[in-house]
């Protein structure tokens, strides 16, 4: 298995310190771009005309605000952030304030791991078959090798996961994938297309999916390296396919776009598109003036950076254990 390096001390302590009552994020995601060299068909992120990259200094400014609001998770995410060449300062930056991971679609990984393999606590490698159907689906010849190799040279320095999107292409040969998977011994987090208004949409076939999600829940209970959690694939199958609404909380997350603006309800609902500089508010304050009540009934999505913040209770004690006291940053990084 990968290398998990342990998660304690102060970004943890401030995360046990932001519950009490009031919301909090206690995760950030951050585009860092919509530019990518890759062409997904469902993703509408490199179809986005309205790019800007912020400088180091507001980078650092979008932290400091964040630490000010007790985030204590960074997941930085594009696009494709390997394509910004002051990559590794960013990640510096984040890993004096964060626990900090990374999605990238490994194309650049191999050549460039060495350069913030130090500032990384996690990383995440997108995979969404074997050669021909992850190539089809990420829309460029040569993909799956680049992400694989990159993989591989990836787990001599920090601990990795597989991020796989789910569509109509690739749900019959989820199983190779995971069989594949286990075999270069890396664990999967599981993501359900979303078909967002600029993409195509190729969200699988609902029928075939509650199959699939039974299956996998199986797959993991039997030693197969899903991230995701089982609580994650019975809220989907309740909710669905019985009608029985998991509690939805996005303000557990505060997502930022490449332009500094932070991103609400959810980056599903308003596609990416966000109204506040997150240097300009207060976040707290914020957070504890808007109506998120009427959000928790949405089950609109099923991504898991909502999800499985959403899922977690104090009150469980299985689940404290697992994802608290063993592995909260593998679990926390897998989100993204
Ligand atoms: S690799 Fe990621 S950002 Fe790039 S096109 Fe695919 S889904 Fe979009
Ligand atoms: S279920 Fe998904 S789309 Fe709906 S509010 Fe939650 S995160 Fe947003």
């Amino acid at each position: 298995m990968a290398i998990v390096k342990p998660v304690i001390g102060r970004t943890i302590k401030r995360k046990f310190s932001s519950f009490g009552g009031k919301k909090t994020p206690f995760i950030a995601g951050h585009k860092l771009l919509y530019t990518c060299n890759l062409r997904c068909e469902m993703c509408p992120f490199w179809r986005r005309p309205d790019e800007k990259l912020l400088s180091l200094n507001d980078e650092i400014k979008i932290m400091d605000a964040l630490v000010a609001a007790d985030v204590s998770f960074m997941g930085f995410e594009g696009g494709e952030p390997l394509l910004r060449n002051d990559l590794p300062d960013i990640l510096k930056e984040s890993h004096k304030r964060f626990h900090t991971s990374l999605v990238t679609n490994g194309w650049l990984l191999k050549s460039k791991i060495k350069s913030i393999s130090n500032y990384l606590d996690y990383l995440f490698v997108s995979l969404d078959g074997l050669e021909e159907i992850h190539d089809s689906q990420r829309g460029i010849q040569g993909s799956f090798k680049r992400a694989v190799e990159g993989i591989k040279e990836a787990k001599k320095y920090v601990p990795v996961s597989i991020s796989t999107t789910i569509t109509e292409k690739n749900m019959d040969s989820i199983s190779d994938l995971l069989d594949f998977t286990k075999s270069i011994d890396v664990g999967v987090n599981l993501q359900i297309s979303y078909n967002y208004s600029t993409a195509g949409k190729i969200s699988p076939d609902k029928e075939k999916l509650h199959e699939l999600l039974i299956k996998l829940k199986e797959m993991k209970r039997s030693g197969y390296p899903i991230v995701n959690s089982y609580e994650y694939f019975d809220a989907v199958i309740n909710s669905w396919y019985y009608n029985v609404p998991w509690v939805c909380k996005p303000w557990s997350t505060v997502n930022i776009d490449p332009l500094g603006n932070i991103v609400m309800p959810c980056y599903v609902l308003n596609e990416y598109s966000g109204k506040y500089k997150v240097w300009d508010v207060d976040i707290k304050k914020l957070w504890n003036s808007y109506d998120w009540s009427i959000y928790e009934s949405c089950n609109n999505c099923s991504l898991t950076c909502y999800l499985e913040p959403s899922l977690f209770s104090w009150k469980k004690p299985a689940m404290v254990h697992e994802r608290i006291i063993n592995s909260i940053g593998d679990y926390i990084s897998s989100m993204f």
